[in-house]
């Protein structure tokens, strides 16, 4: 290809293929994750990847903030439309535009999604990533955060992530009614002392968003911040009594977890509960790979009044990284597969034939059966790794059999064509 042609059909900044080696990654992560997800009752729903761009302003605080990727056309009402970003606020406008209450307790959501903001190409920040996500709502009670994260760990510890590779942090950032009272003391700490030495963003912030100065990345804002006053000594009771409680069933199930009185997630909607599943990288870097929180004034924005929800999302990327800088197997490797080798065209028949019967066992194959030579058709099962190779030629067709190859042993037997299923199984599961 010319050097034009290539510049050509370059994929777009910031997107990426999965190609067909990372895909078993992806693959087995989302099996993990709605099995787990299913296990702690919460059920699959799809939105679609275009919404009404307003639903995703209280996501990012303001719509300057929001890294959103618009479409050109606009609705009937002329609202502007924007690529998802986020998978919660959509899954709160279809349960409320649905009536998916569920007789008064938690209707519990779980989605495997893209995502796609308009993030300036980098190694962290890709345009289009995955997002997996709980979403529990019309439950305000703790057990609810509780089951939120006991399926967090759940879903890590069954990824093969050892507990001490992880570590759960977890705050109370106050409700309506406490936490503009915590936000007044905050700024009056800033003003008294030092509010002039703060980040030009963070003294933007103090105005907009006080809570966000906490995930300032700068030096000088967080030693400001070490002695500053924290949510937890402005809770009302009752979101003392809702913290209280969840710490309670955490210790009932012995997993280990700190409280992080300075976290705060940056989303401004976070009500009670932030949590955050955190890990070093061997790099010595520490990132979060699961983060949420509760999110009840979400609702606000959309009907006018808070809806109790709770909810998490993973960073997909950054979970496969982690597992493989941390060397971790996937549990369940690709099913073995089944070669398909013909030699001659009356056994390429007969293979389609066969082909069929492997398929409808429950097994994979795999086949290059434009091949004429064994040599190359051989070639090809070592190439994808075969477990089990099929090889029919003029000879099987006429005595009704087939060779059976052993791809690792390199052993061969002929096999009558009504038992080869069961032999297959056999060397499969042996
Ligand atoms: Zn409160
Ligand atoms: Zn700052």
């Amino acid at each position: 290809m010319t050097k034009r042609i290539v510049e050509r059909l370059k994929n777009v900044d910031g997107l990426s293929d999965i190609l067909p080696l990372s895909n078993p990654w992806y693959s087995h992560l989302r099996n993990v994750f709605s099995q787990t997800a299913e296990n702690y009752g919460f059920t699959q729903i799809e939105t679609p990847v275009i919404e009404q761009a307003w639903l995703y302003d209280s996501t990012f605080g303001t719509r300057e903030n929001a890294p959103l990727i618009f479409l050109h056309e606009e609705n009937d009402l002329g609202r502007s439309l924007a690529l998802r970003p986020d998978g919660t606020p959509g899954i709160l406008r279809s349960h409320i535009q649905h009536n998916l209450n569920n007789d008064g307790i938690a209707s519990r959501y779980y989605y495997i999604e893209q995502m796609f903001r308009n993030e300036k190409p980098g190694k962290h920040s890709l345009k289009q990533f995955y997002q997996f996500g709980l979403e529990s709502i019309d439950e305000d009670d703790a057990t609810e955060d509780t089951i939120v994260l006991l399926a967090a760990y759940q879903y890590l510890s069954k990824l093969g992530i050892a507990n001490d590779q992880f570590n759960l942090s977890i705050n109370s950032v106050g409700c309506h009614l406490c936490q503009p009272k915590y936000i007044k003391t905050l700024n009056k700490y800033l003003a008294d002392k030092t509010k002039g030495n703060l980040c030009s963003q963070c003294q933007n912030d103090c105005t907009t968003d006080p809570l966000r100065i906490f995930n300032c990345p700068q030096r000088s804002c967080s030693d400001i911040l070490k002695s500053a006053p924290i949510p937890l000594d402005s809770l009302c009771d009752k979101c003392k009594n809702h913290f209280t409680q969840i710490l309670e069933y955490l210790e009932e199930t012995g997993i280990r977890f700190n409280i992080q009185t300075n976290l705060v997630r940056n989303l401004s909607y976070y009500h009670r509960t932030v949590f955050e599943f955190s890990t070093q990288f061997p790099s010595g870097d520490n990132y979060a790979i699961i983060g949420g929180g509760r999110y009840n004034r979400l609702a606000n924005r959309l009907v006018g009044k808070e809806i109790p929800a709770v909810g998490l999302a993973v960073g997909v990327e950054r979970l496969i990284q982690l597992m493989k800088s941390l060397r971790i197997r996937m549990k369940n490797p690709q099913k073995p597969i089944v070669f398909m080798i013909q030699l001659g065209s009356a056994a390429r028949k007969k293979t389609f034939r066969i082909m069929q019967q492997v398929t409808a066992a429950g097994l994979a194959t795999s086949s290059a059966l434009s091949k004429s030579s064994l040599k190359s058709q051989l070639r090809y099962a070592a190439k994808v790794d075969a477990r089990l190779a099929i090889i029919i030629g003029q000879r099987e067709i006429l005595d009704g059999t087939i060779i059976l190859k052993d791809m690792i042993s390199g052993g061969q037997e002929t096999i009558d064509d009504n038992q080869y299923l069961s032999v297959i199984m056999e060397r499969i599961s042996g």
